[in-house]
């Protein structure tokens, strides 16, 4: 079957096609009005995905060099995410259906953003544990099958992304910031500086904390030295990066642990990370685990991880009807 895929929960709008399980287009149109606001403001992320659907649709459709009639089923993003971003999306997805008289297939965010890994081989085989660390989530996840995926562990406070956002923010560097603390932080030292570790039970996460000692500590060392930052930029970052990303490390262990899957995969955008990756990999040498690491691309927001969730809907007769609205909160 061939699947039209549309991805509209956030701040990109994408589109891709996926025939038989293969990806043959993945088309993203980012969004760059937010910048100067410092974080994405729903009601222009809505605005620009209006401006952007049917342009980045024709476009996923023409680089896969497919026709309009040879698409099988429209698969879209239904939640979580902003309301008003997914209802251009939704919308799009149902009308499009409804033209070509095919079925409408809906899909969870977060479990598109695990189901990346059916892309390109290698592929985890069930059951998997996936620590998905975005924007928004942060969550281990038990994955049994394609949807039948329990949450183990989450965040009682900030993202991960967040974290690392916010870090970046108090030091100084332009929204998203995860990027460029990733970035300095290769040139410094990780145990320059040493932040305290969440006490949190079980395999629930807490960022907020750190990031109040971060700071407090910035705050100090500035009033000691005024160019604290400028002189110390790539330690620092090396140092909180070093702390988020043991938090995350501690509680994957933990939960491989507990279940006994040694299968570990990734995903969302701080799947990026260096540290994170470095680390996973590591622990795959020491450890005896089996890591997937998603390619970038298929990392962050992108509609290809939602047309290949949808193709194993379609392969499982999974429909929804024209009734179908966005939920701006939907549990895995
Ligand atoms: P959600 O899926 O929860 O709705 P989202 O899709 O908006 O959130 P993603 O696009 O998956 O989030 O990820 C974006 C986040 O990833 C941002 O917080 C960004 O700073 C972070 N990020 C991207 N690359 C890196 C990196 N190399 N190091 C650290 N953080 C990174
Ligand atoms: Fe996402």
């Amino acid at each position: 079957p061939t699947i039209l895929g549309i991805e509209s929960s956030c701040d990109d709008t994408s589109a891709s096609i996926v025939k038989d399980g293969k990806v043959l287009s993945n088309v993203i149109a980012n969004q760059s009005v937010h910048e100067a606001f410092g974080g994405v403001v729903p009601e222009l992320a809505s605005r620009v995905h209006q401006q952007n659907i049917i342009p980045t649709v024709h476009k996923a459709i023409s680089d896969a060099k497919v026709s309009k009639n040879e698409i099988n089923a429209v698969a879209f993003t239904r939640g979580p995410g902003l309301l008003g971003s997914l209802l251009v999306g939704s919308s799009f997805a149902k009308s499009f259906a409804l033209a070509l008289d095919i079925p409408l297939i809906e899909i969870n965010h977060m479990q598109a953003h695990i189901l990346a890994h059916f892309i390109d081989d290698p592929k985890p085989q069930f059951p998997f544990l996936c620590l998905t660390v975005s924007g928004g989530h942060t969550q281990i996840v038990k994955v049994n099958n394609y949807f039948e995926m329990e949450l183990i562990g989450e965040t009682t406070d900030d993202a991960a992304g967040e974290a690392f956002d916010k870090a970046a923010k108090m030091l100084g560097l332009p929204y998203p910031g995860g990027p460029l603390v990733d970035k300095y932080a290769q040139l410094g030292n990780a145990n320059a500086y040493a932040f305290p570790e969440p006490q949190i039970p079980g395999l629930n996460f807490s960022f907020s904390g750190l990031k109040t000692s971060f700071l407090y500590f910035i705050r100090d060392k500035k009033k000691e030295n005024p160019n604290f930052l400028e002189e110390n930029m790539a330690d620092v970052c090396a140092s909180i990066q070093n702390r988020i990303v043991s938090v995350l490390m501690n509680k994957v262990k933990k939960a491989v642990k507990e279940t006994g899957i040694k299968q570990v995969a990734i995903a969302g955008g701080v799947s990026a990370n260096s540290g994170l990756r470095n680390s996973l990999l590591e622990a795959e040498k020491k450890l005896g685990w089996k890591v997937f690491i998603p390619k970038f691309e298929y990392c962050t927001d992108n509609a290809a991880m939602i047309s290949i969730a949808g193709y194993y809907k379609y392969l499982q007769g999974e429909f929804v009807g024209q009734d179908v609205s966005p939920l701006a909160r939907w549990e895995i």
